[in-house]
């Protein structure tokens, strides 16, 4: 059996500097790989074993422990997102006042008076106010715009009343609801004399902060059983006219005389503030949790041998094309991602800091692009996982191998915060519309799309001889042919007589989907490029780059039609980009274990016995199943005899 440390003492890289690049510096990613060695030695953090075959009460109420010991651990800074990456790395699962520490704190800091933050903030951060997030709706939850719950002003008291007037209008989804918030942000359609003003949000008090007993004409509790996320309780919660102060609608951008007039201001897409704080966590915690599937399974492929080679002597499986072919894209991708989520990160923060001084000018580039890396992201998470787990054989699908709850807990990612459909029809509107600007006010292009000032140029390129210097400039030429066609493709609808929104609905949406992701690609490709060229060590240098290069000549294999279709690239040239990804591989094999463990996982947080650090697949799996599996410790002997007697005589 190859030891994982033969693999790690012929890695040419330097660890430090890519962990720098992928915590955001190296000093931070110190602090994470301390984080995560510190969770070792503390019981409360640990998921246990037999976690899998618990029931969901008994897995619910062992969150908090943990939860409770994470807050501790990072001294309850707990609205500081860049802390939640070391509880995310390490928890198997969600945790209890996830969702509304990173959304309802966020949005009331955002979108509240200073008299709302002064006067909720602390509460929430203590958790003696905890607020769940309830925007979606039994009918509704894509289109915010028809939510049905209404807020209606009553001047006499100065109070709304906050109603649930059909069963589509009934609060579902909403997580920490079900069983644990006290609180609620309501988002509600605000009705002032009769006149509707658009879906607003409210702090509405659901349960008692004493006995916890939900308070009059409220109704509440949890949905029921999910695909994973056991240990969150998704809610449903209904209003029959309760009345809340004029003081419980976050009113920042938005508010209410006492007489009922009602004075608007800033870019109404502030009222997505707290969503596009969510997205900036999925794009740059959460990814991390591919590096997790990652580590697992390629420290079981570099140890799990099957049939042997020409001299007899057993293969371990990396050593397979096939194999290099399921795990190694996927890591240059997670490295894409990853890289370009810290780009993307920066950018949020920049939009909220000038957004916080009144100038919303790069709102809708910083909404577009969080809308498609989140799509683009949660996406790949899941795949991920899916195509790790199938890289480990039959030990891929016990929960023991630490696969199946990555998938199971990342795949609500891909719908909730946005349905990634629509997340990248939001992108793709866009584009079109950079289009448009491109003619007519090419310098109004935000940097993060500057290819689109460049359309011309992009349009006129060729490429005959395939060489990795042009992966660039052929990832360029598909997205601006791909919108460029789609943009054509409206017009014609157009002309033949549909209107926009029935083109845009009924016939545009598979290249509106396929041009805001290959824009997305092409977004990572270059975060990536840029981000490589901090690095100082030379050898770091050259691997990262074949990393980048197999992640783009992938992305130009998956989907070269565009190219093909406008005689960018010939079959000749398709031949050669196929041929240089073979070499990619073979360049990246010795590297990956290498590359993967830079993010510093440890084994607690693992929680697999194929994918340890010490490389011993079988010794843990059978340590486990015996030693670990309550199943085992049950004496059926009396059950089985029992059925035995049921049994059918044939
Ligand atoms: C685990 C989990 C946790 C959640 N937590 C919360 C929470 O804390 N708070 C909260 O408020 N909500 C929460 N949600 C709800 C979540 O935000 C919504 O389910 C999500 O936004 C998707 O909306 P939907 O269910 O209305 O999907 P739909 O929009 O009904 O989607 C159904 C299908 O229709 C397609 N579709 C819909 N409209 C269009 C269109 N215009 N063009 C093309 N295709 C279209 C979609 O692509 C999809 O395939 C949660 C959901 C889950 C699963």
């Amino acid at each position: 059996m190859t030891s994982l440390e033969q693999v790690r003492q012929l890695s040419t890289i330097n660890q430090i500097q890519i962990a720098g690049l992928i915590f955001g510096s190296e000093q931070r990613a110190k602090e994470v790989k301390q984080f995560l060695v510190d969770c070792e030695k503390i019981p409360e953090v640990q998921t246990n074993a037999d976690f899998y075959n618990w029931s969901r009460k008994k897995q619910f109420l062992s969150k908090d422990k943990q939860g409770f010991s994470f807050m501790k651990m990072i001294n309850n800074q707990v609205d500081d997102m860049e802390q939640y990456t070391g509880p995310m790395i390490y928890s198997a699962t969600t945790n209890h006042y996830g969702v509304y520490l990173a959304m309802v704190v966020p949005a009331l800091k955002i979108l509240g008076t200073q008299e709302q933050i002064n006067a909720w903030l602390d509460d929430l951060i203590q958790i003696r106010k905890a607020a769940c997030y309830a925007q979606t709706e039994l009918g509704h939850g894509s289109d915010i715009q028809s939510l049905q719950t209404t807020a209606t002003y009553d001047k006499q008291t100065q109070e709304f009343v906050i109603n649930t007037p059909t069963i589509q209008a009934a609060k579902f989804w909403p997580g920490d609801l079900g069983i644990l918030a006290n609180w609620a942000l309501v988002f509600a359609q605000l009705i002032v004399d009769g006149t509707n003003y658009g879906v607003q949000s409210f702090m509405v008090q659901i349960r008692d902060e004493q006995t916890h007993k939900p308070l009059k004409g409220i109704e509440v509790g949890d949905i029921g059983p999910k695909m994973g996320y056991q240990v969150k309780d998704n809610g449903f919660l209904k209003f029959d006219n309760v009345r809340i102060p004029k003081f419980n609608m976050l009113a920042k951008y938005i508010s209410i005389s006492p007489q009922g007039k009602v004075m608007k201001e800033g870019d109404p897409k502030i009222s997505y503030a707290s969503m596009m704080m969510m997205r900036k966590l999925l794009n740059t915690v959460y990814p991390k949790a591919a590096a997790i599937s990652l580590t697992i399974a390629l420290r079981y492929s570099y140890t799990r041998q099957q049939f042997t080679n020409d001299k007899g002597v057993e293969n371990s499986v990396i050593e397979y094309q096939t194999q290099q072919h399921k795990l190694l894209p996927l890591l240059a991708n997670l490295f894409a991602v990853v890289l370009s989520g810290n780009v993307t990160s920066k950018f949020v923060d920049l939009n909220f800091t000038e957004v916080q001084k009144g100038n919303f000018s790069h709102m809708n580039a910083c909404h577009s692009l969080l809308c498609g890396t989140k799509a683009n992201y949660t996406h790949f998470v899941v795949n991920c996982a899916e195509w790790c787990r199938l890289s480990c054989g039959g030990h891929g699908y016990a929960h023991y191998s630490g696969l199946p709850s990555i998938y199971q807990e990342h795949s609500p990612n891909v719908t909730l915060e946005g349905e990634n459909q629509i997340m990248f029809l939001q992108l793709a509107r866009c584009l079109l519309k950079l289009l448009k600007t491109s003619q007519k006010n090419p310098e109004k292009i935000p940097e993060q799309f500057s290819l689109f000032k460049r359309i011309n140029e992009i349009l006129s390129f060729k490429c005959d001889q395939f060489q990795t210097s042009n992966i660039l400039s052929l990832l360029e030429s598909s997205v601006i042919h791909l919108i460029t066609q789609t943009g054509m493709k409206m017009m014609q609808e157009i002309q033949g007589g549909l209107n926009p929104k029935a083109a845009w609905d009924y016939k545009l949406g598979t290249s509106l989907w396929e041009s805001a992701n290959y824009f997305i690609e092409y977004y990572k490709f270059v975060c990536f490029q840029n981000t490589i060229l901090q690095v100082t060590h030379k050898q770091t240098q050259v691997v990262l780059t074949n990393l980048l290069n197999l992640f783009g000549v992938t992305i130009l294999l998956q989907n070269p039609l565009a190219l093909l279709e406008n005689d960018v690239i010939t079959q000749q040239t398709m031949k050669q980009i196929r041929d240089e990804y073979e070499n990619l591989l073979n360049l990246i094999k010795p590297e990956a274990l290498s590359l993967v463990e830079s993010f510093c996982l440890a084994d607690g947080g693992l929680r697999t016995t194929i994918g340890r650090a010490d490389g011993k697949p079988y010794e843990y799996t059978y340590d486990w199943a015996v030693n670990e599996n309550s199943l085992n410790k049950i004496d059926f002997s009396n059950t089985v005899n029992q059925l035995k007697n049921c049994r059918p005589k044939l």
